[in-house]
C-alpha cells in the first residue's frame, strides 16, 4: 500500500495518455494504425507510464492498431477500453493478448441523466452490471480499471456505491472522469477527498485513483492538478491536448506543473520534457490540426517575446520573463520577434547577430526607419532588417555573423 498524500513526499504521478484513445475519436484526428504506432513508439520513448491504445470493439481498425501496438511497444502498460460488457471486455482482452503488460479499461456511466436517456436501465442494474464486469474482467487480465463516466454530475451517494462495488470486483485503478468538462477545481478535489474517505478499501488495498477531464470551461489541467492533490496518483491526458470536444487536459502541461513547480508539489513523472516538443510535432504531422501558437510549451509564441520591454528583460536575464527554459521542454531557442512592440536593445542584438556592429547614432536612425516599417508590416524579417541600412552601413558586415532567416 503506497502512503497517504501527508506523509509521503516526492511520490510519482503515472501518467495515462489516451491520445490514441480519447484523442483519436475526435474530429480530425484519425490515425492509421502505421501512424498510431509510430505515435505510441513517440509516447514510449517520451515515458508515459499508460498508453491507452483504443476501443477494441469499436471497429476492426481499432482492434489491429491496440493489436500491434501491444506487439511492439514493450515499455508502458498497454490499456484498452471496453463498456460494461462482456463481448467488449472479450475484445479487450484479445487486443492486448500479445502485450508485455496490459490493462483493461471498463465503464459504466453513474449519471441518472446517462443511465435513465442513454443506457435505459436504473441504479440497481447499474451496479450490478459493474460488478459482473470488473470481476469478468479480473479473470482475463490482473490490471482492471474501472471509470464511473460522467462521474462529476452523478449523485454523490450512487457514484461512492459504484466505486465501493469495483474495488470490491478487483478494480485496480479508480478513474473518475469530468467526462462533459463541467467542474471546478476546489469542487473536483473535494470529490476525491470524499470518495477516498467512505471507500476505505482504495487506500486500504492500494487502489489508484485517476483523473480524466475535458477542457469545455478551460479547467482541465486545474482540475487534474486539484485531483492529485487530493490523492489522484493518475492523470489521464492528451499531447496537444486533443480530445473530445475541447479537449482533454494535455500531457505537456501537467508534467511541466510537476516539474517547473516541483517545490509546491512535491511530485514528479517519468515523462523526459525534453522529449515533449518532438512528440508534440510527431502528433501534428498526422492529424489535421496543431496547437495554437499562443498553447503552454508546445505552441510556437511559448518562447517567443516581442515586445521592447520584456526583450530587454530577456537580453538582460532570461528569468525576467521565462520560468523554464524552452531547451528543457526541447523547444527551439527563445525567440526575440522583431516588430512594432520591439525596442532598440532587441534590434541592436539581431543586428550584432547579423554581423552589423552600429554606432548608436546610427542604431537610433534605423531604429525610426524600423518602427516605421514595423506600422505597416506584421512580421520583420531579417532581409528587411538589412534593406534598412546604408550601402556602407551593409559592407562593413563583419566576418562572424548569423544565418539570414
Ligand atoms: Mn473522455
Amino acid at each position: 500500500m503506497s502512503g497517504t498524500m501527508s506523509e509521503a513526499k516526492n511520490e510519482q504521478v503515472l501518467i495515462f495518455d489516451t491520445t490514441l484513445r480519447d484523442g483519436e475519436q475526435s474530429p480530425g484526428c484519425s490515425m492509421t494504425t502505421e501512424e498510431k504506432l509510430t505515435m505510441a513508439r513517440a509516447l514510449e520513448e517520451l515515458g508515459v507510464d499508460i498508453l491507452e491504445a483504443g476501443f477494441a470493439i469499436a471497429s476492426e481498425g481499432d482492434f489491429a492498431a491496440i493489436s500491434s501496438i501491444a506487439q511492439t511497444v514493450r515499455g508502458p502498460r498497454i490499456a484498452s477500453l471496453a463498456r460494461a460488457k462482456r463481448e467488449d471486455i472479450d475484445a479487450a482482452a484479445r487486443s492486448l493478448e500479445h502485450a508485455n503488460r496490459a490493462r483493461i479499461h471498463v465503464f459504466l456511466a453513474s449519471s441518472d441523466l446517462h443511465l435513465e436517456y442513454k443506457l435505459r436501465i436504473g441504479r440497481e442494474q447499474a451496479l450490478e452490471q459493474t460488478g459482473e464486469a470488473v470481476r469478468y474482467a479480473r479473470t482475463l487480465a490482473d490490471d482492471v480499471e474501472f471509470s464511473p463516466e460522467d462521474a462529476t454530475r452523478s449523485d454523490r451517494n450512487f457514484l461512492v456505491e459504484m466505486v465501493r462495488v469495483a474495488v470490491e470486483a478487483g478494480a485496480t485503478t479508480i478513474n473518475m472522469p469530468d467526462t462533459v468538462g463541467y467542474t471546478t477545481p476546489e469542487e473536483y478535489g473535494r470529490l476525491f477527498r470524499e470518495v477516498r474517505e467512505r471507500v476505505p478499501a482504495i487506500d486500504a488495498q492500494g487502489v489508484i485513483l485517476s483523473s480524466h477531464c475535458h477542457d469545455d470551461l478551460g479547467l482541465a489541467v486545474a482540475n487534474s492538478l486539484a485531483a492529485v492533490q487530493a490523492g489522484a496518483r493518475q492523470v489521464e491526458c492528451t499531447i496537444n491536448g486533443i480530445g473530445e470536444r475541447a479537449g482533454n487536459a494535455a500531457l505537456e502541461e501537467i508534467a511541466a506543473n510537476f516539474f517547473v513547480r516541483a517545490d509546491y508539489f512535491q511530485l514528479h513523472t517519468g515523462i523526459q520534457m525534453k522529449k515533449l516538443n518532438a512528440v508534440s510535432q510527431t502528433l501534428r504531422e498526422r492529424i489535421s490540426f496543431g496547437p495554437s501558437p499562443n498553447k503552454a510549451i508546445v505552441g510556437a509564441n511559448a518562447f517567443a517575446h516581442e515586445s521592447g520591454i520584456h526583450q530587454h528583460g530577456m537580453l538582460a536575464n532570461p528569468l525576467c520573463y521565462e520560468i523554464m527554459t524552452p531547451e528543457s521542454v526541447g523547444a527551439d531557442s527563445t525567440h526575440l520577434v522583431l516588430g512594432k512592440h520591439s525596442g532598440r536593445a532587441a534590434l541592436r542584438h539581431r543586428l550584432d547577430a547579423l554581423g552589423f556592429a552600429l554606432t548608436a547614432e546610427e542604431l537610433l536612425e534605423v531604429y525610426h526607419r524600423f518602427v516605421a516599417l514595423a506600422d505597416r508590416k506584421k512580421n520583420i524579417y531579417d532581409q528587411d532588417l538589412i534593406g534598412l541600412l546604408t550601402a556602407r552601413q551593409r559592407e562593413q558586415r563583419s566576418g562572424n555573423m548569423a544565418a539570414v532567416d
